[in-house]
Parts: structure tokens; sequence; C-alpha cells
């Protein structure tokens, strides 16, 4: 069985179901969550491209992969003593997101047909969707990160970590190559494609200047994410309601009000005039920026920040529709909505 696979969640995270994870009535569900982000769509085509010549059935939709296996099973029946035959198939769906999900429902057996004299049905199916995941892994980007993940998080040597993964998916089809050399060319591709963090912890600054604010993409910005404020702690939600009449703006940030204080990169205050977030007690599970039918949101990279080291920053608040999604969806409630001229 694949060691990755063994911790396998069956029962529903409010967290997975907020990603639209559903499971039917009557399926069995599995669920995995891989601790790297695809959150490019040239990653999800990567992925897709690599899964080409598995033999599996391979759909996307939105930020989602599907990955399909098909296969027939032959018996004969007790009494007429004919040959008999039945086509299953079992989906795997990958969500891709700041974590990956990996989920698959086994259906009844009757969603197929009358297929009473199949053996092990739920066991030979649970085998199949393992072997889909267990080759998604290896061979794709997402092993890649995997892997990366592992030598920085565990420690790892590069071959200790492919080790590792090589470990973890024992069932993969048609396994790629790997090696240190695959992933110092791998480690290069994923750093030049991950966002950078705008102040390395204890670096050097770039400019004789370390308060210099980050590349700034519109508006007025007189607030910088950098500084030294860093004795704060993580504070509990909610957002103050009454904040505008307590609080002064402290700045602007790409034409957004900041409202202090604001200590960076400790101490971030509330950001926003009618889609307000409090920073300093937002956690980043991207509750808001997936609920939003119109996109306000961004990521905005915050490093050094004791709740979250990324915050949804509303760059496109003037779009808001005020259809209160993102508020009433954010965990510790440090989204707060004001209708104009409120
Ligand atoms: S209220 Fe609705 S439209 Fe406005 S930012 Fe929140 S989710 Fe988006
Ligand atoms: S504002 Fe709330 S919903 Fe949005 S990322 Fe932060 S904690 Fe999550």
């Amino acid at each position: 069985m694949s060691a990755l696979l063994k911790d396998r969640v069956w029962v529903m995270l409010s967290e997975v179901a907020k990603r639209g994870v559903y499971p039917l009535h009557g399926s069995r569900l599995g669920i995995y969550r891989i601790p790297v982000d695809i959150t490019e769509h040239a990653d999800i085509n990567a992925i897709m491209n690599s899964l080409k010549s598995s033999g599996f059935k391979i759909d996307s939709y939105a930020d989602r992969i599907y990955v399909t296996d098909r296969w027939t099973e032959n018996g004969i029946d007790i009494i007429t003593q004919q040959g008999l035959e039945a086509n299953l198939d079992i989906t795997v769906e990958i969500i891709t997101g700041d974590v990956v999900d990996i989920i698959y429902q086994i259906k009844p057996l009757e969603t197929f047909g009358d297929h009473y004299w199949i053996k092990n049905y739920r066991q030979k199916t649970d085998t199949n969707a393992k072997i889909i995941i267990d080759t998604v892994i290896w061979n794709t980007k997402i092993g890649d990160k995997l892997i990366d993940h592992y030598q920085k998080s565990q420690k790892l040597s590069p071959d200790d970590a492919i080790k590792k993964l090589d470990e973890m998916t024992p069932l993969k089809k048609n396994p790629i190559s790997r090696n240190s050399s695959s992933i110092a060319q791998n480690q290069e591709t994923i750093d030049k494609a991950s966002p950078q963090p705008q102040v390395q912890a204890n670096a050097p600054p770039a400019t004789p200047s370390p308060q210099t604010p980050p590349a700034m993409k519109g508006g007025d910005t007189t607030i910088s994410l950098v500084g030294t404020g860093n004795s704060y702690s993580k504070i509990d939600g909610p957002i103050d309601p009454e904040f505008k009449t307590k609080r002064q703006v402290a700045g602007m940030y790409q034409g957004i009000k900041v409202w202090g204080p604001v200590d960076p990169p400790g101490q971030l205050g509330i950001w926003g005039t009618e889609v307000t977030v409090d920073f300093d007690i937002c956690i980043a599970d991207g509750a808001c920026i997936e609920a939003c039918p119109v996109n306000v949101f961004e990521w905005l990279d915050t490093p050094g920040h004791p709740a979250s080291e990324k915050k949804p920053f509303m760059m496109r608040e003037k779009d808001c529709i005020f259809c209160m999604a993102c508020e009433n969806v954010c965990p510790p409630q440090c989204v707060k909505i004001f209708q104009k001229n409120q």
C-alpha cells in the first residue's frame, strides 16, 4: 500500500469543504493534502503533459485536474455459464492552489450496472486510485515540489528526498527517472517560478536603504511592508467593526487605505475602505479569495508577519459587488464589508 496514503482522511475537514470537496452520498472518500503549491496555469498544463503517456484519461477544469483509470472486469454467469463483462472506472481529482488536495470517491458498484459477480470491487478500485495518485506524485511537477519541500523542511539531501518520495509512491506506473542532477535542474525552475519574498530574513538589503518598499504596481504607496517591528504576536478575530472611528489612516498601499497602528513587518493594521481586512488577524487560508466572484483580492507577500506571511490584498476593491461572501467565509472573521459611504 502506498505509504503516502496511509494517512487517509475519512472525515470532512471544514477547510477542505471550503475548497469545494464534497463526498457523494454512498461513496467512500479519500482525501490527501500535499504541502506544495501549484498556482500557475503553466504548472497545471505541465502536470497534464507529464501524464499524457500514463494511459489515464486526463481532463481539467479551472484549477482542477481529473485523472481517470478505466478497466474491464470479466466473469462467468454461474447459471447460464455465459461470459460477463463490466466496464469500470475511478477518477482522481487534483485540486491545485496553495496546497494540493488529491481526492477520489469510490462509487457504489451499482452505478455501473448489475455487476453482482464482481469480487473485491472496492479493494481493486481503491488500488487503482492509489496507482493514479502515486503516478501523479512521482511523475509530475508535484513530485519536484515535494522533493524540494522535503529538502527544506526536513533538511534531507537531494538523494534522501528522492528516496523518501520513492518509498511513498510504490504503486507508480511508468515511473520517470529521478536523480540529484535532475533535482538541481527542477530546483532552478521552481526557484525561478516562485514569487520571491520581498525581504529575506537576515539577508543584506539589496540597496543601502532597508526600508525601501517593494516594487509597486500602481496607485499611491506610503506604507512599507518591511521594517523592524517584530515584537507582535498573532491576534484573534473578529475585526473591530468600529475601527474607522477608533483608528487613523496611517498611509496608502497602491491606492488602498491602511489604518494604523502599523509597524512592519509584525504589525500591519487594517486595510481597505469598503472591503476591509484586519491583516494582523488574517491567517491566509484563502477562503475570501476563493469566495469572491469578481476577483477583488490578490495575494500580497508579508514576510515576517506572525499570523501569516501573505495577505489578501483588495487591489480591485472598486469592483466589489457587496455580496458579503468573503466576510461570511473568513474563519477568524477578520473581513468587514462596508457599503459605499458607510
Ligand atoms: S463582498 Fe463579495 S464582491 Fe466584495 S470583496 Fe467580498 S466576496 Fe468579493
Ligand atoms: S481574510 Fe480571512 S478568509 Fe481571507 S485569507 Fe485571511 S483569514 Fe482567510
